[in-house]
């Protein structure tokens, strides 16, 4: 039998997470200045997979089996694991892009969400805004939350009450999507624990330095269920109602938390819950 690996990295590996960690950030950031009405989401491709080259690192979503491309790219009720594709992004679409880097065999994932503008919709485009600005406030909840929690259930719980405390505008409450999750991440794009969006039975693993995870709410605003298209990957709203997918990998260290996948270490993120990420030594 393998012997289980330790969820906690030492200090010498979380170095090496913190260039993986940027890539990725830098590839995020390149597709979003490019990302307007009228770009397919293989261009958007294209342009993350030269990013990520151009810094020496690999598409790590290419080490899926049976995954070709460097992002995946989720618009509309689509949630997470949609495929790049020639249709041209459309004004009002919800375009969520996730991302990874793997450099020497250590791995950063990231996503964001954006509303593409439609001046002829200002009241549709309102509310899907508000669905990606709850799903990023929950993630940096759920990320402050880290930086002071004991057991990695408290992540979850800090997710779900933003989201509570953060409904639509009709006052309906967000959904959290329950059928997929965060994890750990390291030598390998998805390790143990699994990070919930949500409140679990059980306190989960102990926080302490060495953990590293990727946090990332999907959120929709209907009903939670979902469905895998045709693709065999992209997974859609059940019910057709729109989706926002936010992420960062996050490292716990002896001094505090670094967000690894924000070019900042999470400091603009963090400010407004009064936490300051650190460095990792
Ligand atoms: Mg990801
Ligand atoms: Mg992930």
């Amino acid at each position: 039998m393998a012997l289980r690996t330790s969820i906690y990295k030492t200090p010498a590996q979380l170095r090496l997470m913190v260039e993986p960690g940027r890539i990725t950030a830098d590839a995020l950031a390149a597709v979003r200045e490019n990302l307007r009405v009228g770009v397919t989401t293989l261009e958007l491709d294209a342009i993350a997979e030269a990013t990520i080259r151009a810094a020496g690192a690999r598409p790590n979503f290419q080490l899926e089996p049976g995954y070709a491309h460097t992002i995946c790219a989720s618009v509309n009720d689509d949630v997470v694991h949609g495929i790049p594709n020639s249709r041209l992004l459309e004004p009002g679409d919800v375009v969520s892009i996730d991302c990874g880097a793997d450099l020497g065999g250590w791995n950063g994932d990231a996503a964001f969400t954006v509303v593409l503008p439609d001046p002829t919709r200002t009241a549709l485009v309102t509310e899907r805004e508000a669905l990606s600005s709850a799903t990023e406030r929950s993630l940096w909840a759920g990320i402050a939350a880290l930086s002071r929690a004991r057991h990695l259930g408290e992540i979850g719980a800090a997710i779900e009450d933003s989201l509570e405390a953060d409904p639509q505008a009709d006052g309906r409450a967000y959904g959290i999507l329950e059928e997929y999750v965060g994890h750990g991440i390291g030598r390998s794009m998805h390790e143990e624990p699994p990070v919930f969006n949500y409140r679990v039975r059980g306190r989960g693993p102990a926080v302490k330095p060495g953990l590293v995870i990727a946090i990332e709410p999907m959120v929709v605003m209907g009903t939670i269920d979902t469905r895998v298209r045709d693709d065999d990957w992209t997974v859609a709203t059940a019910d057709g109602a729109m989706a926002a997918h936010w992420e960062h990998s996050v490292a716990v260290h002896r001094s505090g938390i670094w967000v690894l996948t924000a070019d900042d270490g999470g400091a603009a993120g963090l400010a407004p819950f009064g936490v300051r990420p650190t460095p990792i030594p």
